[in-house]
Order: structure tokens, then sequence, then C-alpha cells
């Protein structure tokens, strides 16, 4: 067993904070060991940093580093991410404590200061200072470590009962839920017979405790390497000299080297295992995630869910448990009449035609005649351009037995307009000058955006869309022709 550093002098290392010897404890009164002003990390340019704990951001406000003798704040380490916490000193000020960092062996606070001053006068080496974790921190860290010993419990069993490794995992942010990664899509029999297993093993309370001992380089080993290349879990971090190896025993399941901290028990973990795995494929690889959640954002989960489920059942004007089957029969009805929609619009593009080649035949037969008109639609489906389309194929094929010339500008804008509302434009004549020359005029003169070829011009028109000012511009440009 590693001996705790008892003078108040010099900081207790990493491994054996009082936050990781009892991992309940909310406050402690300790001393300051060294303090100075944080000079922000320039990251690399170009350079992606793998950040795989959510670390708070950090405010433009200066900060101190502070090392204490000892701490209930636990600095980031083993997937587990930083505390935050509060340091009361001498002087009965509460500051902030907005991340703990481990560098090297030594846990340091990172406190916010408005005035850098006034602060250093009172974090001077040697001096009284209590570290303490305030309702909200001690939340967090309650969820970050029932997540955490849940990952220990869980890794243990796929490991054990499944031979299915931990390639890695991720504490998320609260409320998601976390995973671990495994290297095999698992499937429902496996999850619930995993599941059942946690669950038997929570009903026993299994104890949970650290051992730990002096480190030996020699003998801690490196992760072990899968055919594939990937390593299982993450060994000592190299920069760490706290000089501890510690180790969380779960008893009669699992001993896993870890510098987090756990619960003191597994008899309130309530795990909770999503019942799929999502499949990650990579460059070389193929893994599978599988999702967990227990303690409070097992509670925020099934709150939530309910919220959703029952909001959902009262718009469809049902209950709960006939959702599934109300929502398959509305997307049913849904297709239907989209199909019914479609069908209806094809029959309506055709009468439209129908109608525009009557008018193009009345004037027919003078010499030089071209049939010019436009017309504008209100429209609030989903795909207007398609409409405007539909009239215009149905009256090109109708013309083709025709030797009368033609050019039609078709608009279409939804029936509540705002600065950005698009209005479709659509051009199509029998000759492709009539179209070009059209098409430029709009351009020019309306600033529509568009382009064609040949016998068909398109584009699009955004604000709104007026009648006295759009509309009898469109009808200048046929004119003019
Ligand atoms: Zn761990």
């Amino acid at each position: 067993m590693a001996a705790v550093p008892s003078s108040r002098n010099i900081s207790i290392p990493v491994g054996i904070l009082a936050c990781q010897r009892d991992p309940l404890l909310k406050e402690l009164e300790t001393t300051v060991v060294t303090c100075s002003i944080s000079q922000p990390e320039s990251t690399p340019v170009g350079k992606k940093t793998k950040k795989a704990v959510i670390a708070p951001t950090l405010p433009k406000d200066p900060i101190l580093e502070v090392i204490l003798h000892d701490t209930v704040i636990f600095p980031e380490g083993g997937g587990q991410p930083t505390d935050t916490g509060l340091l009361t000193t001498s002087d009965g000020k509460t500051w902030t404590v907005l991340q703990a960092k481990r560098h090297g062996g030594h846990a340091v606070h990172y406190v916010q200061v408005p005035d850098v001053e006034s602060a250093l006068k009172v974090f001077t080496p040697g001096s009284i200072v209590t570290a303490k974790l305030g309702q909200a921190d001690f939340e967090r860290r309650y969820d970050h470590m029932s997540m955490h010993t849940s990952q220990h419990l869980l890794s243990a069993l796929l490991e054990t009962r499944l031979n299915l490794p931990t390639l890695s995992w991720s504490l998320t942010s609260f409320p998601s839920p976390c995973y671990v990664e495994v290297p095999r899509g698992m499937s429902t029999e496996e999850i619930r017979f995993i599941q059942s297993e946690a669950n038997r093993l929570v009903f026993e309370g299994r104890r949970v405790h650290t051992e730990v001992e002096e480190l030996d380089r020699e003998k801690s080993k490196d992760p072990v390497v899968l055919e594939s290349g990937r390593s299982i879990g993450k060994g000592l971090p190299s920069d760490y000299t706290g000089g501890v190896n510690r180790v969380v025993v779960i008893d009669g399941v699992d001993r896993n080297p870890c510098c987090g901290t756990h619960l003191p028990s597994i008899h309130n973990l309530q795990l909770f295992l999503i019942p799929h795995t999502d499949t990650m494929a990579r460059s070389n690889t193929t893994s599978a995630r599988l999702y967990f959640l227990c303690g409070p954002r097992l509670i925020e989960y099934l709150s939530s869910t309910h919220d959703f489920l029952t909001s959902t059942a009262s718009n469809l004007s049902c209950g709960a448990p006939l959702v599934s089957d109300r929502v398959s029969q509305v997307v049913e009805e849904r297709k239907k009449a989209d199909k019914r929609v479609s069908d209806l619009e094809l029959e309506l593009a055709k009468y439209i035609s129908t109608g525009l080649v009557s008018e193009a035949a009345a004037g027919s037969g003078t010499d030089g005649y071209i049939f010019k008109k436009h017309i504008h639609r209100t429209d609030d489906g989903g795909n207007p351009l398609a409409f405007l389309s539909a009239i215009s194929v149905a009256f090109v094929e109708h013309m083709a037995t025709t030797e009368t010339s033609y050019l039609l500008v078709l608009t279409s804008v939804p029936s509540l307009q705002t600065s950005s509302t698009t209005t479709i434009v659509m051009v199509f004549g029998s000759d492709d000058k009539l179209v070009k020359f059209a098409g430029d005029a709009l351009k020019s003169q309306l600033g529509i955006k568009g382009g064609g070829k040949g016998l068909k011009w398109s584009g699009k028109f955004v604000g709104v869309w007026k009648a006295k000012k759009e509309g009898e511009l469109v009808d200048d440009i046929l004119k003019s022709i």
C-alpha cells in the first residue's frame, strides 16, 4: 500500500487524492502548495487534438493554476471528465474551480479570479483553503462516478461472459448514453444476457474498492494489441509521474487499473443497456458501440422518453401502447394521399395545358403570330417546379402537331411571402432564340438567377413577388418580343 504523504507542504500525487480515497467526500480543509498565473495553451495550427472527455470552455477571466496538498476535486483522467468545484480562502472568499487537470503527478486546479493581484495574496503557498464540491458539482461528479463504475462492470461482463474486449469507451456529456466499443455487433439476446448478469451482481451489491501500490513501471503492462492493430483499453499515461499504481476492484468481478472515482458499491447502480449496437465502419476494421445508462442519466432518459411518448400519443389521440400502430397507419395514409395529390396534379396540368392550346389556336393563322402568355400560380406544394414542368410537357406535346410559335412564362409562389421567399420561374417556347431572349431579360430586369438550354429555361426569384411590379415586368418582356 502506497503511503499518503502527510507533510502539508507537498502535494499528494494523483492516484491517492482524497477524491480517490473517499469519492463521497464533499469538503476538505487543506493548504496551498503552489500557485501561478495560467498561460493559455496554444494548439498547433492544423493539428486536431483528440478530446475524449468533455472539458469545460474556460472564460476570458484571468485563471490561477493552484496545486493543493490534497483535494476532493477530481482532475480528469481514465476517461472520466474533470470535476468542477469551489475553493474558500482564509479571508472567507469563495472561488470557482473551472476544471482540474493532472500535470505529471499533480492535480492542478484552474481557479477563476476576477482580480489576479488580490487572488495571488490569498493563494500563497502554505495558506489554508477549503476545497469543496457544491451541490451542482457533486451532482455532476455523482453522474460521472455512476457511469464510470457501470463501465467497469459492463466491460468485465462482456470480457468474461462473451469474450468481448472493450476497445474504448466514452463518458459523454449528460444526459447522453455512454458507450463501450466492442469488436463486433451484439445480438439482442446477448445484450439481454449481459443485462441480467449485471442486474444479478447489482442485486448482490458487490463492494467496490481500490488497491494502491508503489508504481513499478517495469511491471506495469502495456495494453494488448489486437490483430487489427487496435489496442484494448489504455495503459498508464506516459506522462504520469505520481508514483502509484491504482487498481479498482469490484469484488469477485473485476480488477482494473484506473484513476477514476467510483461508487463504494454497485448495489444502487441500475445499469441499463440500450438493446441494440451501432456498427462503426472504419477503413480497415469494424466495431460496434453498446450504449448504456444508469443513475441520474437513466432517470432523465426514462422521464424524457415518457414525455416524448405521451406527447406523441396525445398528438395522435390514442393511448401510449397504440402509438406504433397509429404512426404506421398515418404513414400509410400519407403515402396514399401523396400519390393522389400527384395524380390530381398531373390531371390538372393537362387540363390547364388544354386551355392554353385552344387559346393559342384562336390566334393562329396570322403571319408572324407568336402565342405569348404569362401564368402566375400560388402553390404551397412541396415541389412547385414539378407541377410547372407537367404543364409545359403536356402543352408542348399538344403543340408538336401545329406550326404555331409560342413563348410561355410560368411562375409559382407560396401563399405567404417574406423577403426570403423563392418564386419559381419557368420559360419554354417553340424557338430557342425566343427562350434565350426571355431568360436574359428576366435575369437583367428582375434579377432572377437561372439558366437553361434550348427550349427551356428556369430560375428563381428571391423576395416578395408583386403582381403590380414583377408581374407587369414579365408582361412587358413578353410584349417587347
Ligand atoms: Zn476506469
